[in-house]
Parts: structure tokens; sequence; C-alpha cells
């Protein structure tokens, strides 16, 4: 599903905002980077008061689904008898690829092995894990979790509304004050329908579409919900407020066309014989993905002119700021001409301060939502940025000293912070990287940072029978790709019911 949010201010013009409208929801049609973000991440949820979400805590519950296709099990890192398969490609499919690793490695940062290993540190560059099977077929949550056999198995307890648009929840309100779900009104098979609730409802509509179901519910900021006269039944300020994303900026290069994925559409008998290649033998270029390279940075290891110099393992910083995706493609949300080959890094600022909001325009569940990112609104998010931008410079630059022929085609006009600046906020090369988060945070109803939705039982506050469970949860956007935590989410909170019950 494609919504526009609003205008960005300090984009300038509005972005198209993916999500997977299906079962399964994005991880049927994302781009299967399978990463989990280093212990210093959850660490700092329990810093923040969370119980039971610290690392050693959390851990076992990415494990726990985990299938490492031929290459664990790992003791405490990874598992092989759970139902979601990942791993990496046998090989690098372009040139342009094993050139970047090269430049990478000569400008003094680490190979990492495994991405997910939770030892590695918060720099350096490593291959990929693909949520894929052995023979390169995408592995969704649908599939991995909701195989038919499952289905059938349990078809007298569970049942499955396909085509269905949740509009809202049938609160009552208890004498306490607080509020109770009785039941689920829906959009099914053409007609409205209320399931009846006997005892816990799960929200997993995403960090967009669950914000939007609790304030039709009456759940959110209470003047927001005066506006549009639906009848308040908690005043939750935090619900559909902290949204957050990890902004892209996209700087680009011409290449030969055979180390780039536009040969496929720039060669039609090149996509035919890779057709072909594919339904014969279900091998060949149509399986070989955008990015085969993870890059993770603090920008603190980066003198002025972008060039590592303090990439040590004693590095104080735990958790990266920046990642950047080397593309063998270009990494823009914008039209290009397939003439020429493109390589692309794309820099994806990881810990932004910016917050946005998602908001209602009408009491209509069909209505679109107003969404608003409000990318850079703190201004240090930008700083991170422009060193990202520099240090791809710094790598263009070794990988031409190796030979590796890298045409200028979208960079910025120069490296003063006016050119960056444009360049980032301008050149229409930004993009939302699809990683919604946090507008259900897991906090503390009123906390400095605007205050939260569900408490660490994932339980929706002032609402006895209602959690959530998935990316709208995380306390702040995590520095890593959202898959993999969304699935270890969804996880915990089946032990949690489990342990009710
Ligand atoms: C194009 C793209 C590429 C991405 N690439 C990667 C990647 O490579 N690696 C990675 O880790 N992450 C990636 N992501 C992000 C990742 O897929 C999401 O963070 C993750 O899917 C979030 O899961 P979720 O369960 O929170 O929400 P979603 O996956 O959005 O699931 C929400 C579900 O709720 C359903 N729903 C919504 N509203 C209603 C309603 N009113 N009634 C009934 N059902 C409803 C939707 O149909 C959907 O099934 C990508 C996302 C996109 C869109």
């Amino acid at each position: 599903m494609i919504r526009k949010s609003e205008y960005q201010e300090n984009l300038g013009r509005s972005l198209d905002l993916y999500t997977g409208r299906s079962l399964g929801g994005g991880s049927r049609i994302n781009q299967m980077f399978y990463t989990r973000g280093l212990p210093a991440e959850y660490d700092a949820w329990a810093a923040a008061g969370r119980k039971g979400w610290s690392w050693e805590e959390f851990r076992p519950y990415f494990l726990k689904s985990e299938d490492a296709v031929g290459y664990g099990p790992i003791e405490g890192v990874h598992a092989t008898a759970g139902e979601w398969k990942n791993r990496p490609l046998d090989r690098l499919y372009f040139r342009c690829f094993e050139q970047t690793l090269r430049g990478v490695e000569k400008l003094g940062l680490p190979y990492i092995p495994d991405i997910n290993s939770p030892t590695h540190p918060p720099f350096g560059c490593g291959r990929v894990f693909f949520t894929i099977d052995k023979n390169s077929h995408r592995s969704s949550t649908f599939h991995a979790f909701l195989p038919a056999s499952l289905a059938l198995k349990r078809k007298s307890n569970l049942h499955i509304c396909t085509d269905t648009l949740v509009e809202r929840l049938v609160l009552e309100s208890l004498p306490d004050g607080t509020s109770v779900v009785r039941g689920v009104q829906m959009i099914s098979g053409g007609g409205r329908k209320t399931v009846k609730v006997e005892q816990e409802v799960i929200m997993s509509a995403g960090p967009l579409a669950n914000p939007q179901i609790l304030m039709l519910s009456g759940i959110g900021p209470a003047e927001h919900l005066k506006d549009h006269d639906i009848k308040i039944m908690q005043d939750l300020p935090a619900v559909g407020s902290n949204l957050q994303d990890h902004l892209g900026v996209s700087i680009a290069w011409n290449i030969p066309m055979s180390d780039s994925l536009v040969s496929l559409q720039a060669k039609p008998w090149l996509f035919f014989i890779a057709l072909f290649q594919y339904l014969i033998w279900g091998t060949g270029l149509l399986l070989v993905p955008v990015s085969q390279l993870f890059l993770f940075l603090h920008t603190k290891i980066l003198d002025e002119s972008g060039t590592p110099v303090k990439a040590s393992k004693a590095f104080s910083e735990p958790i990266p700021d920046v990642e950047i995706m080397p593309m063998a493609y270009d990494s823009s949300d914008q039209p290009f001409p397939k003439t020429k080959g493109v390589y692309s890094l794309l820099n994806c600022l990881l810990r932004p301060k910016s917050h946005g909001t998602v908001r209602l325009t009408s009491s209509d569940p069909n209505a679109p939502l107003s969404i608003d990112l409000r990318y850079l609104s703190d201004p240090k998010d930008i700083t991170p940025l422009r060193a990202s931008l520099k240090f791809s410079l710094r790598l263009r630059d070794k990988m031409r000293e190796q030979g590796y022929k890298l045409v200028d085609w979208q960079v910025p006009a120069s490296e003063s912070d006016e050119d960056l600046d444009r360049f980032i906020q301008h050149s229409n090369r930004n993009r939302t990287t699809y990683h919604y988060s946090s507008t259900c945070r897991m906090a503390p109803e009123h906390d400095p940072m605007g205050g939260g939705v569900v408490d660490d039982e994932l339980k929706v506050y002032g609402v006895t029978n209602l959690r959530v469970a998935d990316s709208s949860i995380f306390p702040w956007i995590p520095a890593t790709h959202l898959q993999a935590p969304t699935v270890a989410v969804a996880e915990k909170c089946a032990d949690m019911l489990r342990m009710k019950a």
C-alpha cells in the first residue's frame, strides 16, 4: 500500500510511504535484509526502565524462531530449529561489491563476518543475511509462521479473515476510569461485523495503522479526538506521536553496465535469459539482490574529511549512528535513464532525534491518514548525514585508486556544509527507508519524550485487555533494520500470553 506523507518542510517535498498489505505485512515485499542490532540497543531500553527487555532477556526471542540455513546453530547466536529462515548468499555477484569491500578495508574498517553476532564493533562492513531459504526464495513471516498445514491443523480455533479492514475496537468504560475491549469492528466480505472479545486483543497492524485504529476507538490525544467528534475513552497523547524512520540519502556514480542490476532493464535479452534460467533451474540474475553488503559506522570515528581515524575496538560509542548500503542500482526514489550502469551508496541516519506524527484526517476508517515524519526537524540530525556523505566520497576515492572506474553522477557539488546540506535536503536524493516505528512506544505513560502507549508487558495504558505487538512499540527506532526485532517482539508477546494462560 502506498500513502503520501505530509509535505516535508526540510526536504521540500512529500514522500511515498510503502507498507505491505497482506498476511505477513512488510515481510512479503521487503528487501529481506536480516539484522538484529547490537546488544547495547536493547540494554539502553533496560537502562530506560523497560523491565525484561535487556539484550540478555530479549536475545532468546531472536533465536526462538530462527532457522540459520547452512550456517547454524552457533551457541547463543544462531539457531536452526525455528520457522523463519535466513542465510547469506554464497558469493558477491557484482564487481562493484568486491571493490567496495576492498575500499572499506583500505579505509581501515574491519570486515564483519557475521553482522548478527552480538560482539561485533559498531563500525565495519559485512555481507548481507537475507530472509531466504536454500533456493533463495523469500521466507516471509506468512510463509514461516502460517503455512497452510498449520492453518488447517488449527482451524477449530484459528479463524483467518483476509480482505478485511479492522475499523475500530468497541470499548466499554469501567467505573474505575479504565476501559475494556468488548469487540472488534471490521469490514469483511463486503459487510460490517463485530467480533466479540472474550479474553484479549493483540494489535499488530503496524506503526501507521495501529494509531489509526486506536484513535478511531477513542484512545489517543484528547484534543485531536475531539476535533473529529470521537468519544474519548482514554486520553493517551503518545498514540501516533513519536513516529520515526531512518532517513536515507543516496549518492550515485555510473559504472560499467555489466556490474549493475540496471543491465536487466537496459538489455531485454538479458532479462529473458535470466527469466529462462529462473524458470528452468531456479537460478540466475533474477534472484540477485540490489545490495549484498552492510556498512555500519559511528561518525565519531571519522575526521573532518570523512576518513576513519579511530576504528579501534576500544571506541566508546556502542551503537552505530549511520548505515551505508552499497547498491548495484540507483537507491534514490526517482526515475533515472537506464542507459548506464549505476552504483550508489544509500546513507541512512540510524539514530534520528526528529519525531513525527500519525493523525486522523477524518473519523472515516477509509480516509487517508496525515503522516508527518518531520525529517530533520531536529537540526542535530544533519551532522551524521554530512559525515556519512564525506565517508562515501572517501570510499569512492579508494575504489578509484584501486582502478575501479566510478564516474560522478549524483554527488554533492562540493564538500562544504552548504553543498552537503543542499544535497541532503533539496536534491531529491533523500528518501524513506520504510522503517516506520515507535507510534505506540513502550515507555512510562508520561516521560520526557512525550510518553508511552504500552507498558513493559505491551499492555495499552488504561485498557484492561489490549496489547500491541509489532514495530510500533519500540521505545525509539532501533539502529538496525526492523523486521527481526519486530518478530522477536511478537515471540516475546506470545510467551507473555503463554505464561498468563
Ligand atoms: C519496501 C520495504 C522494504 C523493507 N526492507 C526491509 C528489510 O530488508 N529488512 C528489514 O528488516 N525491514 C525491512 N522493511 C521494514 C519491515 O518490513 C517492517 O519494519 C516490518 O514489516 C514491520 O512489521 P509490523 O508487523 O510492525 O507491520 P507490517 O509489516 O506493516 O504489518 C501490518 C499488518 O497489518 C495489516 N493491517 C494494517 N491495517 C489493518 C487494518 N485496519 N485491518 C486489518 N489489517 C490491517 C497489514 O495488512 C499488515 O499485514 C521494509 C519495509 C518495506 C515496506
